[in-house]
């Protein structure tokens, strides 16, 4: 029987960033990331020196959770991690859906799977410059096939730095159709440390003035809400 590496499932709580913001939410994260973004904030679920916590679960236990959390009241799933599409969320996915849950998925867009189609909501997350990671743009569009018009597919970015921006910019000329969302980085990641509020409304700032003086109008500039409530906490 397959098994899905499990990092930690959580909620409910809400979405946090992107076309989701604010949606009543329960998270799968999944345990390994085919990526090693400079600024990851989930190295909990991407280095494998954290391998030991991840959990093999069956699909029946994964859902056993999730319904527990949301208590059989049907609500978004996202699946998130690490990177999701290293796994096989189809039978997760076609047992909720009988039940009236929808699901999201976040990913950089580095692996297509066809489970992507049966999603509700499809997420990819090209990582810019500062991340130190190199998007293959082929396998971002394999994802978009392999999603194809089932899910609301958008695009997510997040900007650090005047090079990011500038990427994310060409990002957007190459997928035009793609809603975007752009979120300024958050440069404390150790969850362990306290974030400066002030300096989320800064980069935040920072990033709508961009924009607009740009007259770049086709991107929503959103930021990391979860971050604004509960810091790096993990778990919420
Ligand atoms: Fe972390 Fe996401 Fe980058 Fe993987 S793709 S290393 S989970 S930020």
């Amino acid at each position: 029987m397959t098994r899905l590496r499990i990092a930690e499932i959580f909620g409910p709580t809400i979405q946090g960033e992107g076309a989701l913001i604010g949606e009543p939410t329960v998270f799968v994260r999944t345990g390994g990331c085919d990526y090693r973004c400079s600024w990851c904030d989930s190295l909990h679920a991407v280095d494998t020196a954290y391998r030991h916590d991840w959990a093999a679960m069956t699909t029946d236990a994964v859902w056993s959770r999730v319904r527990g959390l949301s208590g059989g009241r049907p609500l978004t799933v996202s699946l998130s991690g690490g990177n999701p599409a290293i796994q096989d969320f189809a039978p997760l996915i076609a047992l909720g859906r009988t039940e009236g849950y929808r699901f999201a998925c976040e990913t950089q867009g580095s692996i297509a799977k066809p489970w992507f189609s049966e999603l509700d909501t499809l997420v990819l997350s090209p990582k810019p410059p500062s991340s130190g990671e190199t998007v293959d743009w082929a396998a971002f569009d394999a994802c978009l096939l392999a999603a194809g018009n089932g899910p609301k597919t958008v695009m997510k970015i997040v900007i650090f730095d005047e090079r990011d921006y500038a990427w994310a910019r060409a990002a957007a000329d190459r997928y035009p159709a793609l809603p975007l969302y752009l979120q300024p980085g958050n440069e404390t990641v150790d969850p362990t440390q306290p974030v400066d509020p002030q300096t989320l409304s800064d980069r935040l700032l920072w990033l709508v003035e961009k924009v607009t003086a740009d007259g770049w109008f086709t991107p929503r500039v959103l930021p990391q809400l979860h971050v604004l409530l509960w810091g790096n906490k993990r778990g919420v």
